[in-house]
């Protein structure tokens, strides 16, 4: 068991969040604090931030293929290839 830098209750291992302190020390935040200290739960934050990775992804998927296609298939392709990057990136930010 840890316990919270901020309210010093006990977390589990697994449900404490760290992160560098002011101090350069590590803090060790409770689901809770991380809820008071950034407005939203620690699920929502890493439902969102895993959102973000896999949106990242997905672009750099298509910005790969967009490349490779405008190399072996020519411009028209390319141009396609990058009409469908961008729509992907759009879909995703409006699925947010
Ligand atoms: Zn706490």
């Amino acid at each position: 068991m840890l316990n919270c830098s901020i309210c010093g209750r006990e977390v589990s291992e697994k449900d404490a969040l760290k992160r560098q302190g002011e101090t350069g020390s590590e803090e060790i935040i409770c689901p809770y604090c991380f809820k008071q200290a950034v407005g939203i739960d620690y699920k929502t934050f890493a439902y969102r931030k895993e959102n973000a990775r896999q949106i990242f992804l997905a672009v750099l998927f298509c910005s790969m293929v967009t490349v490779y296609v405008f190399f072996t298939k020519g411009i028209i392709y390319g141009l396609f290839g990058v009409l469908l990057t961008i729509i992907v990136w759009w879909f995703a930010g409006k699925a947010k």
